[in-house]
């Protein structure tokens, strides 16, 4: 009875989150060619493989998420191996990598 790790941190979960950043990357660049004033559809970038979730955020809001290198951007609810929530809105979460937020509560 071998025990399947279903949500390995950063293996399955990171990389699928890398892919979906690089594509969310390509659309930021296309909606400032385009000059969109409003908010633009990007990938969700949590660790489930078949979310084809879009999350609606303004561009000035996807830049500043991806000033540090460890945040990523999920619809609400959505998670991301290896990573916590960190912001919470109405529209995403922006969930830091490095954490998590399953329990491990060591400092009482
Ligand atoms: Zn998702």
């Amino acid at each position: 009875m071998a025990m399947r790790a279903y949500n390995t941190p950063f293996d399955g979960g990171g990389n699928r989150a890398m892919d979906a950043r690089k594509a969310n990357d390509r659309i930021a660049e296309k909606a400032e060619q385009l000059r969109f004033v409003s908010r633009v559809p990007m990938l969700c970038e949590c660790s489930e493989p078949a979310c084809r979730t879009i999350v609606m955020i303004a561009l000035g809001d996807y830049h500043a998420v991806r000033q540090s290198d460890d945040a990523l951007l999920t619809a609400p609810g959505h998670r991301v191996g290896g990573a916590a929530l960190e912001t919470r809105t109405s529209n995403y979460d922006v969930r830091r990598l490095g954490r998590s937020d399953d329990g491990d509560r060591r400092s009482a």
